[in-house]
């Protein structure tokens, strides 16, 4: 008797789909070409959005963490786990931020699950945008508050709900990405802190894919729309601009004091690795030294964006270096990125159940390591595949 035929089903129907995938492998660093399934590969597929993460400055800082600190913690940060070198990066960050505190967690998932969960509670109300991360959905979930989605950046759908539920609840918390990682559009911070001022609401904004990217050598979307001090929980990743690892949240004092208490992911999971401390504090001391990273981003960006445009390309409504080219179908879409990957770029699909049914696109990132020569050998590709399944 097979007891995981379930399973098999599942997977067959992804098959059927067209959307079953292997998952493929990098064997080296995270760059601008990668040996991808060990074929050299124009990378257009990482969060690397700095180069920061295979940088000598970046990693020999990781070395140097490791011999004085080790390879591991050993505990979680409320026993042992809490060495001075994490605490040395909070302060930076909170530097960096312009905000009060900064509380690290393990990753930018971690950080999500952790502190939706712990500043909410039954009696209160999430607000959340209707394409949110999947680590809020996840951290709105273990939440005891009631929820509501509002539609897409749609702010007088934001205040209608407001209007009909404010009353009902003791707090009152909109979350929103601050970019959205699947079209690359910002959210509407200043309309968000105003409804929120009007109504008494909490604002958290997880800014994963605007920290290092927006705003002044890329202090991220509330900086970009100067905001300092009026956002209450602002969510930044290590992992994508910075090239790291780890999630934290810039906010008030108070509300480090209450995390360090209460967030699960900082009680019951061992405290960030010291090579992945020494490297951030690195990084960020790069960024706040010179904007050079954060401009070559953006020059990188526009270039490709205009190239994909005058070849025919609707790559939707992005405000940032995430460029979607828009597809629709889901197998067509998966059919696309492996035209592409035979061309030798990597950019990959993006289908069901990560963007909504019939909304298939494949997901372009560049990155300030990207060479002009990088760009115009993809914008050839691209073309190349284009044709090759009609839909340029
Ligand atoms: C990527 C991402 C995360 C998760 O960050 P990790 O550090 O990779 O766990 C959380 N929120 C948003 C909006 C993201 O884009």
């Amino acid at each position: 008797m097979n007891n995981l035929a379930f399973l098999e089903e599942k997977v067959n129907q992804l098959k059927k789909d067209g959307v079953y995938r292997k998952l493929p492998i990098n064997y080296g660093p995270c760059s601008n070409v990668i040996l991808l399934n060990n074929q050299k590969t124009v990378n257009l597929s990482s969060n690397n959005y700095l180069g920061l993460a295979n940088h000598p400055r970046v990693k020999q800082a990781a070395i140097e963490a490791v011999e004085k600190y080790g390879a591991g913690t050993g505990s979680v940060r409320t026993i042992v786990g809490n060495q001075d070198i994490l605490e040395n990066l909070e302060q930076l960050l909170a530097e960096f931020k312009q905000e009060e505190a900064v509380t690290c967690f393990q990753s930018g998932l971690n950080c999500n699950i952790g502190t939706i969960q712990a500043i909410t509670d039954k009696g209160d109300l999430i607000l959340s945008d209707e394409l949110n991360h999947a680590s809020i959905i996840d951290g709105t979930k273990l939440s005891k508050a009631d929820r509501a989605v509002y539609r897409h950046n749609d702010m007088v759908h934001l205040e209608q709900l407001l209007k009909e539920k404010r009353n009902l609840y003791q707090q009152v918390l909109i979350i929103t990405d601050g970019v959205f990682s699947m079209d690359g559009d910002l959210a509407k911070l200043p309309e968000m802190v105003a409804l929120a001022k009007k109504y008494n609401a909490l604002t958290y904004v997880d800014d994963a894919h605007g920290s290092g990217v927006l705003g002044k050598s890329g202090r991220g979307t509330v900086d970009h729309f100067q905001l300092h001090g009026q956002v209450d929980f602002i969510i930044g990743t290590l992992s994508k601009a910075i090239g790291v690892i780890g999630g934290y949240v810039a906010s008030k004092k108070i509300v480090k004091e209450w995390l360090l208490h209460r967030a699960r992911p900082l009680l019951f999971s061992t405290a960030l690795p010291p090579a992945a401390i020494g490297a951030t504090i690195e990084a960020v001391k790069m960024l706040m030294e010179s904007e050079e990273y954060t401009t070559k981003l953006w020059q990188n960006a526009a270039y490709f964006k205009a190239g994909l445009q005058a070849l025919g390309f609707d790559i939707g409504h992005s405000q940032t270096p995430i460029t979607p080219i828009m597809i629709g179908n889901e197998s067509k879409t998966m059919e696309f990125s492996k035209e592409l990957l035979k061309e030798g770029v990597f950019v990959s699909g993006i289908v069901f159940p990560t963007v909504p049914l019939g909304k298939g696109r494949c997901r372009a990132m560049i990155s300030a390591s990207h060479t002009k020569e990088d760009i115009d050998f993809a914008l050839q590709a691209f073309a190349k595949a284009g044709k090759a399944i009609h839909i340029i």
